[in-house]
């Protein structure tokens, strides 16, 4: 089985070693396209107005000067020569949760791959700053249990997988849970204001938790309750309930 691993945070960051443990439980032809530079945030987004440069670090092992989806996008046209039976993508430095997935790198190469045809995981590894384990112990315990039974689940096309760790020991974790996506409220979220050395204000976004709410059967729920949560994702975004009486008013 050829895997390709991928994130975005970077072909240097820590999650990816992990992920590499991870997938070398299951092949020894595993191949990484990550990004050259950390890339939380950029989304499904395609660079279109610069060059991509593509670096070999070594046998198997590449990364690009772009975002998620241009790494999946190059190593599915040009690095590999045949394409690989599963793509996973992280192990992400933090939450991939309810309304995350949007904005998310690491669940957007996912979908990449999942346009594509290929069976596509994304793993992110939920934090807890004050804890004393391992940040990724819960991943690097739990990471092939979550994706062995992955393997040979029938699933639709374009659809895609994701998984999170919650922030405990990975002997405090209580199992696997099977849960639809929650919801986030962004609409709250802060931005910080500052100045910088010539006085002109500057911007930025993400510093404090995002509120939610913790409705039964979501992924946040699970994780709050000490479970790693797997989720299913289609792209069809398509509100299928509201299409008929829209429909209606262009009668
Ligand atoms: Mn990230």
């Amino acid at each position: 089985m050829r895997i390709l691993l991928t994130n975005d945070d970077g072909i240097f960051a820590p999650g990816l070693k992990v992920l590499e443990e991870i997938a070398a439980q299951f092949s020894d032809d595993v191949w990484i396209c990550a990004p050259h530079e950390e890339q939380s945030g950029a989304g499904h987004s395609l660079s279109l107005n610069a060059p991509v440069r593509l670096h070999t670090h070594g046998p198997r092992r590449f990364s690009v000067t772009g975002t998620p989806t241009d790494s999946v996008t190059l190593a599915l046209r040009t690095v590999l020569d045949s394409p690989p039976d599963l793509i996973l993508s992280g192990v992400n430095r933090g939450a991939n949760l309810g309304d995350d997935i949007t904005y998310s790198g690491t669940v957007s190469a996912a979908i990449e791959g999942a346009l594509a045809g290929i069976r596509s995981i994304g793993l992110s590894q939920v934090l807890d700053r004050n804890a004393s384990h391992d940040q990724f112990d819960a991943a690097g315990a739990w990471g092939a249990r979550a994706i062995a039974p992955l393997l040979d689940t029938p699933l639709p096309s374009r659809t895609l997988i994701n998984v999170n760790f919650p922030p405990i020991a990975a002997n405090k974790v209580a199992g696997i849970r099977a849960v639809r996506q929650g919801f986030h409220d962004y609409s709250r979220g802060s931005v910080v204001e500052g100045r910088d050395p010539r006085g002109l204000p500057y911007y930025w976004f993400g510093l404090h938790p995002i509120e939610h709410t913790l409705d039964h059967g979501t992924d946040l729920e699970a994780i709050d309750e000490g479970f790693v949560s797997v989720t299913p994702l289609q792209l069809d975004l398509t509100h299928h309930a509201s299409l008929g009486a829209l429909a209606e008013r262009y009668t």
